[in-house]
């Protein structure tokens, strides 16, 4: 019986975060040549076990380690972080995978029952071109590559180009989604990133699925006036409108669950002596329920329409974005949950307010689950981001008893 070896795992992020930060935090975007160095790096330690290593259509890494069966565990995480980022995100649930890889490639004598899959995916945190989730996305095939195709970074550059420019076909990407193929379940562990295991003083949690997402503009057009000659109740002041809605979202989250952000308030002509003309405000509202995110979006509509006629102003909505939630595989859950306790005694579920890559995969079908570890700080994307290095040990013999599990459940059948 082999077992992993979580320090093992702590000194790699340790020798990663040496190679490829600063003193301002990681700097591995995807597609830069400190990513492409980082990968050069990981492939040179999967070169030691007896795997088949290859970067798909959409630029992600997969190592396979054949079974006897075609029919596949995946393993994912990302290397890429955005710029100045922890030492954790993303790269943690690929060196875990690493070792969960050399576990199972020592205890079957490089065979194990069912074929075992390392991903790295490609520009998960879309810190250049503002697209989240690049290489699941195109494997998923939910990539709008109409849309993709005109993204451009902040030099003006492209994303075809960049792409081509390490080796990838932007025209070409969706093929990636051959991959999943005989893909039988996916495993994703990752920093909650959030407070909520800290707050309950517990290492390690079952992520249940992932946010929908609601995001619009929501702009208020009332008229401009002076500020001294205009009386209190002649006013069609847009921002009065638009400031109702602030305690209005906190209200409406209370009476239907999940979160509601108001991120942006811009006002015109927007100088000190004039009533508000025009505010326009972003809103972004999450649920782990679909109808309880539409309940959420229905309540908001309505109470601007209501804060609207109130104030004599109009509003218009537009819709920046959205994304419907996505539940994890129960199976899945219920094996997560039993690997948890066996490791640590206890054991919280909760949802993802952050998108991930599992949300894409579990949206192709494939049958899901993610591990959360404990963030300190409830923080990341930031050189803070940190977990204490007990909990780091316990995530990695935890997510490693999970891949057991559920390794065990793919090769006894019983599992469609
Ligand atoms: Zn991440």
């Amino acid at each position: 019986m082999s077992t992993v070896d979580p320090r093992r795992t702590i000194a790699e992020l340790k020798e990663l975060r040496a190679r490829s930060g600063d003193e301002n935090g990681a700097q591995r975007v995807a597609f830069t040549p400190v990513w492409v160095e980082t990968r050069e790096w990981l492939k040179g330690k999967l070169a030691a076990l007896a795997v088949e290593t290859h970067v798909d259509a959409a630029g992600n890494l997969w190592s396979t380690l054949r079974g006897e069966s075609e029919r596949s565990l995946l393993i994912g995480g990302h290397m890429d972080s955005v710029p100045n980022g922890g030492w954790l995100d993303g790269c943690l649930n690929v060196l875990a995978g690493l070792e969960v890889l050399r576990r199972i490639d020592a205890q079957y004598a490089h065979c194990p029952p069912v074929t075992v899959r390392l991903v790295d995916w490609a520009d998960e945190e879309g810190a250049r071109f503002g697209r989240s989730l690049f290489g699941s996305s195109a494997c998923s095939g939910n990539l709008d590559l109409d849309e993709a195709r005109g993204l451009t970074d902040r030099d003006g550059v492209r994303l075809p180009e960049a792409l081509a420019a390490v080796g990838i076909d932007f025209e070409r990407v969706k093929d990636s989604r051959r991959e999943l193929r005989d893909a039988a379940a996916y495993l994703e562990l990752h920093i909650e990133q959030g407070p909520v295991l800290l707050d309950l003083d517990l290492p390690l949690g079952v992520v249940l699925g992932t946010y929908g997402v609601e995001r619009h503009a929501i702009t208020f057009r009332g008229q401009a006036a002076h500020s001294g000659s205009t009386p209190m109740n002649r006013r069609k002041d847009a921002f009065l409108a638009a400031a109702q809605m602030s305690p209005e979202i906190y209200r409406i989250t209370q009476a239907h669950g999940g979160v509601g952000t108001i991120g942006s308030c811009v006002t015109k002509p927007g100088i000190v002596t004039s009533v508000v003309e025009e505010c326009r405000i972003t809103l972004d509202q999450r649920h782990l329920d679909a109808a309880g995110l539409a309940r959420s979006l229905a309540d908001a509509r309505g109470a601007s329409e209501r804060f609207a006629k109130a104030g004599g102003v109009a509003v218009e909505w537009s819709r920046l974005w959205n994304i419907e939630p996505v539940l994890f595989d129960p199976r899945l859950l219920a094996l997560c949950e039993e690997a948890i306790l066996e490791t640590c005694g206890q054991v919280h579920r909760l949802p993802s307010g952050p998108l991930h890559d599992a949300a894409e995969v579990a949206r192709a079908g494939v049958p899901t689950v993610m591990m959360f570890v404990q963030s300190l700080h409830g923080i990341s994307h930031n050189k803070i981001e940190d977990t204490r290095e007990d909990h780091l040990a316990l995530c990695v013999t935890a997510f490693d008893a999970l891949a057991e599990r559920t390794l065990q459940a793919l090769a006894g059948g019983g599992w469609s």
